[in-house]
């Protein structure tokens, strides 16, 4: 009942630089391993530069690995192509740090919300209809749907990052800090509110942190990484009781 397979997976930058001196080769994700359960949460937990958005970005296929595989439902995900990754993009969803970063200031956030229905065949109406049962899915008033980015708090952004998220019914939720950006109490609010979206709707969340009093609170289980290798690994109440 795995719904995610790491397997062995590297994934190296070769970066460029028109004279040879420059150029440099990054082995951000090195032979990296494990599983996630279907319904858990598993954390990456590690500090800057250890590889953590690279992985992330590995596993919704924004970039390619170099070695090992991924597989979605015991699928590679390196084989997927037309419908198929169509559904994979569909069924993996992200939230970042700052979602305000991928707002747009000047559309309505609810509109901003709709796009993602819009884009796998729903109706304006009925994508606005979702939308409003989503901000009340994620505590937000279904009104707010026709207000703009600005007019919202951190916290309140977080929630609209979320709806956009699982506006398309995601299998799995990648987290990429989250709660980074907040104030400590109202991290305390987007976490309980994260654990209840994963209770009521059965999502497996992949959670990427560089906070390890976050990571005890959320996850089930933990990977550790520095410098792109996984350092430690287990369930989070194992690790974090290491001396
Ligand atoms: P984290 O998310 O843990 O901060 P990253 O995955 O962003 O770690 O980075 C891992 C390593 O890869 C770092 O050494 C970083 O400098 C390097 N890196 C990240 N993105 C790129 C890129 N696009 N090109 C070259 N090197 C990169
Ligand atoms: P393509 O047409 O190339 O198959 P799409 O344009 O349908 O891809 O979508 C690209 C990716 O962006 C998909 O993974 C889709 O799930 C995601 N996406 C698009 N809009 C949104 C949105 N509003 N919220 C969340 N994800 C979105």
């Amino acid at each position: 009942n795995s719904i995610l397979n790491v397997n062995h997976v590297t994934k190296t930058y070769r970066s460029g630089g028109l004279f040879k001196r420059n150029r440099r080769i990054t082995h951000a994700v090195n032979d990296v391993s494990f599983t996630v359960p279907q319904g858990g949460t598993i954390g990456i937990v590690g500090e800057s530069g250890s590889g953590k958005s690279t992985l992330a970005r590995c596993i919704i296929k924004l970039l390619n690995i170099d070695e090992g595989q991924i597989e979605f439902d015991n699928v590679n995900i390196a084989d997927l192509k037309g419908k198929t990754l169509r559904q994979y993009s569909r069924n993996i969803q992200m939230v970042f740090q700052d979602p305000y970063a991928s707002l747009n200031p000047r559309k309505k956030v609810g509109e901003q919300v709709a796009i993602g229905p819009q884009l796998y065949g729903m109706t304006k109406q009925s994508a606005m209809e979702k939308a409003k049962v989503l901000f009340k899915l994620v505590g937000l008033d279904s009104e707010a749907v026709h207000r703009y980015p600005h007019e919202f708090s951190g916290g309140q952004r977080q929630r609209i990052g979320l709806a956009r998220a699982l506006a398309l019914e995601p299998k799995i939720l990648v987290a990429d800090e989250p709660v980074s950006a907040l104030d400590v109490s109202v991290q305390e609010q987007v976490l309980q509110l994260l654990a209840e979206l994963r209770e009521k709707l059965g999502l497996t969340l992949i959670f990427i942190t560089h906070d390890l009093r976050v990571a005890a609170q959320i996850c089930d289980s933990i990977i550790v990484m520095k410098n792109g290798n996984i350092v430690e690994q287990g369930l989070a109440s194992q690790v974090f009781t290491k001396p």
